[in-house]
């Protein structure tokens, strides 16, 4: 399935837990989208014409870890050039296998090192969009996501649906959780995503203005957090995997970790490719323009 039907079964998803006027304002930011705000430079940044172009995030903070399992290699960047930075993403249009795996709502004290088990083993890195109270109470677990090289991320303070809080609350949700993300870690996120996928357009141009934060939504949903089946996760995952896709699945159930050495397993066998959220941003290119038409004589 084309990146774009992504977006599209995401916004009819939406539809139904939105107001009209979000809804509104999301369509207007996605179907408008390269946004010409110009956006405040960051230490870890690039902007290049009005727009921000993502850098390896963890490469850069967090040198010592690369990715080297011959499993999961990446291959040199291709020079076509890179699309304009979003500010929301649901998927990405990349060249090659590349998939980004991410795991919501963690910390948790026993399943979040479980997992991070698995991914070292395979030599795969993922992204945790992590709730901040819980790194406060889980710090050196925050600490070793980063240290083996994976993408730590916003996922707010306590997990509210951020388009029901007044300007301050929604303020203190991001801007605490990245607080106690540095603090433990010393990475500052640059990606965030909305618990329950609930945003606008106001709330994302704050998001990437104020905090520098990019909105990851997903392509791909087991609905782990209702169906507490592995089986039920990884065949979800493993048939609707897609070059570009954004997998979405939570660190804090036992039936999601135990799905995940088999959804690794069966994907790189496939010869997918795992990369980080903001490694995925990176390779992200303009659709190719359609051929024209052309009658033959
Ligand atoms: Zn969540």
């Amino acid at each position: 399935m084309p990146c774009g039907m992504f977006t599209n079964l995401l916004r009819m998803r939406l539809l139904i837990n939105s107001t009209l006027a979000s809804l509104a304002a999301l369509v207007f930011l996605t179907s408008t989208a390269p946004a010409k705000a110009q956006l405040p430079p960051r230490p870890d940044t690039l902007s290049v014409a009005g727009f921000v172009q993502p850098q390896p995030l963890m490469q850069s903070l967090n040198s010592t870890e690369t990715v080297t399992s011959p499993a999961n290699q990446l291959t040199a960047p291709t020079p076509a050039p890179a699309a304009p930075r979003k500010f929301t993403y649901t998927c990405c249009n990349v060249e090659g296998s590349y998939v980004a795996m991410t795991f919501d709502d963690g910390p948790h004290p026993k399943l979040t090192p479980k997992l991070l088990d698995f991914l070292k083993e395979r030599g795969i890195k993922a992204t945790f969009f992590v709730i901040g109270k819980n790194v406060a109470e889980f710090p050196d677990i925050a600490k070793r996501i980063v240290d083996e090289g994976h993408e730590i991320a916003n996922h707010s303070w306590t997990h509210p649906q951020l388009t029901k809080l007044s300007p301050s609350a929604f303020a203190a949700e991001i801007a605490q959780t990245n607080e106690a993300i540095e603090k433990a870690t010393g990475v500052r996120p640059v990606t965030m995503r909305p618990p329950y996928g609930a945003i606008n357009a106001n709330l994302t141009k704050r998001l990437n203005e104020e905090y520098g934060l990019s909105v990851i939504l997903w392509s791909v949903d087991p609905l782990d957090w209702k169906i507490r089946k592995s089986d039920h996760v990884s065949s979800h995952i493993i048939k609707n995997a897609a070059p570009g896709g954004i997998i979405l699945a939570h660190d804090i159930h036992a039936s999601t970790v135990d799905a995940m050495p088999g959804s690794f397993d069966a994907l790189l066998a496939k010869g997918y490719k795992f990369v980080t959220v903001s490694e995925l941003i990176a390779m992200d290119r303009p659709p190719a323009p359609k051929a024209a038409s052309q009658k033959t004589p």
